[in-house]
């Protein structure tokens, strides 16, 4: 589980999480992530248009990694963001 803090100019201080570009303040987006369990209530997640690349070399390796911008958001932002987009798990 991540314990790393950020402090977010909305929530003040929460965990620190990981979205595509995309996602960031997104709505009625595909949001693909691997499910959440108690380990890591928060998996790095990517949009749509993101998991294309994922999708074409069936993994995150450098070639899928490097078309996809990351953004570090925080926990609360994080599940704003995924109560309005659909989701997929994969
Ligand atoms: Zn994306
Ligand atoms: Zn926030």
């Amino acid at each position: 589980m991540s314990t790393d803090k950020i402090e977010c100019d909305t929530h003040g201080q929460a965990f620190t999480t990981f979205v595509c570009q995309h996602l960031v303040g997104g709505e009625g987006l595909e949001w693909h992530s691997t499910e959440p369990d108690e380990e890591n209530p928060w998996p790095d997640a990517w949009c749509g248009e993101c998991n294309a690349a994922f999708e074409r070399e069936g993994e995150w390796n450098e070639k899928s990694e490097s078309e996809v911008r990351i953004k570090i958001v925080c926990h609360r932002c994080y599940e704003s963001t995924k109560a309005r987009c659909t989701v997929h798990y994969v």
